[in-house]
């Protein structure tokens, strides 16, 4: 049985990287797309990073029930469409969603055999160095960063696997194990 995957973790914690290399090195998993509110970055496309939604379709979606789950962050919705994680399961595939922790909870609620892995920086020092080196934000906008990251760091204990991304292959390389791992677990009735 295909199985979903939760990404979460604190914004600059490189949960992009990490995605992007594991993709790469584990056949069978794909990342599901996902939508927002938010307007698209420089770069960014619909259907390819996010399905760009107004905030009007966003709201006809949550009352349609079309989210697997959705949430509030950054005066945007953000929210996982359930028919498309529903078409790469059906396919056999393992689905990882790259959410918040609010959207993490929701999943870990309606689908109990989701697995939740957590990625931390390797102190907090080190995630102001890397949010400071993005150079995208004001001090201001990375010391509330930081405040956010301190607050999400809180729900650790509601995942079930903690990877702390100090050294990047080591931390790729936990993470397919986690999944070969979870893909060899004997399901009980
Ligand atoms: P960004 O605006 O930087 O692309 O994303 C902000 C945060 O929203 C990130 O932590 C990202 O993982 C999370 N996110 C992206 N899509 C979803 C979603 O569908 N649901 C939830 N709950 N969070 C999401």
């Amino acid at each position: 049985m295909a199985k979903l995957f939760v990404l979460s973790g604190p914004s600059g914690v490189g949960k992009d990287t990490l995605l992007q290399l594991l993709l790469q090195r584990v056949p069978g998993v794909v990342k599901c797309l996902t939508a927002t509110t938010r307007p698209p970055r420089e770069g960014e496309q619909h259907g390819a990073d996010y399905l760009f939604l107004s905030e009007e379709e966003f709201t006809r979606w949550i009352a349609e029930d079309r989210f697997l789950e959705y949430a509030r962050y950054n005066q945007a919705y953000y929210g996982t469409p359930r028919h498309l994680t529903e078409e790469s399961l059906a396919k056999g595939l393992d689905v990882i969603l790259k959410i918040e922790v609010q959207g993490g909870l929701q999943v870990r609620q309606r689908v109990p055999e989701a697995v939740l892995i957590f990625i931390q920086p390797p102190s907090m020092e080190v995630l102001r160095q890397r949010l400071t080196a993005r150079a995208t934000d004001t001090p201001e906008q990375i010391e509330h960063r930081l405040r956010i990251a301190e607050q999400e760091m809180r729900m650790i204990p509601h995942y079930d696997y903690l990877v702390t991304n100090d050294d990047l292959e080591q931390a790729v390389d936990l993470l397919r194990c986690i999944i070969l791992a979870e893909r060899a677990r004997i399901a009980k009735r």
